[in-house]
């Protein structure tokens, strides 16, 4: 195994160094339970940072997500029924190193033009990102998450079932320290 897995690592070295999966939900409310789930891989996390302080809005946003309810409404097929849905972004995966990528670019619709965001956003030493991974919210919200009951595809179940595998990714610590800025 420790051979295989070394093997791997040296095949797919940007992976084993600075990939994780990222988690887009659907997450029933009110009487709907169930959680539809979509998963990628990433290299980086995109951030939004316009208006915003600190790295941790930017990561708080990102989990709050969007409530699809009224006419946005979600048809969840096990309720048999349109419920309404947060639909959100998570870390399912966390990578070994952690490379944030700051959206400092924005689309100002007056001048018609990308625009630089030269907003100051402050950053801890250290951060802990259990808060915004699945098995943190899933903590947080008290759910539990069936992974036989979340609506993946057989793709996606292989691909994680992969990564789980090759990379140890229960070796993986929440907490980062920040290292390097590059501007
Ligand atoms: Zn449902």
């Amino acid at each position: 195994m420790q051979e295989e897995l070394k093997e791997d690592s040296q095949k797919r070295p940007l992976e084993y160094v600075f990939g994780g999966l990222s988690s887009h939900q659907l997450v029933g409310q009110n009487e709907c339970n169930h959680v539809k789930e979509g998963i990628e891989r990433f290299f980086n996390l995109q951030l939004d940072i316009k208006n915003k302080r600190h790295i941790q809005e930017s990561l708080d946003a990102q989990i709050a997500g969007d409530l699809l309810s009224g006419d946005n409404e979600y048809f969840c097929e096990k309720c048999n029924a349109r419920v309404d849905t947060l639909k959100r972004v998570c870390v399912r995966t966390l990578p070994r190193n952690l490379i944030m990528h700051l959206k400092r670019f924005d689309f100002d619709l007056d001048l018609c033009r990308r625009v630089k965001l030269n907003n100051y956003l402050e950053f801890p030493e250290y951060l802990d990102m259990e808060a915004y991974t699945k098995k943190g919210l899933a903590q947080k919200e008290n759910r539990e998450y069936d992974e036989s009951e979340i609506d993946m595809d057989e793709k996606q179940k292989k691909e994680t079932k992969e990564w789980n595998d090759i990379y140890d990714v229960k070796s993986v610590h929440s907490i980062y320290r920040l290292s390097d800025i590059w501007c």
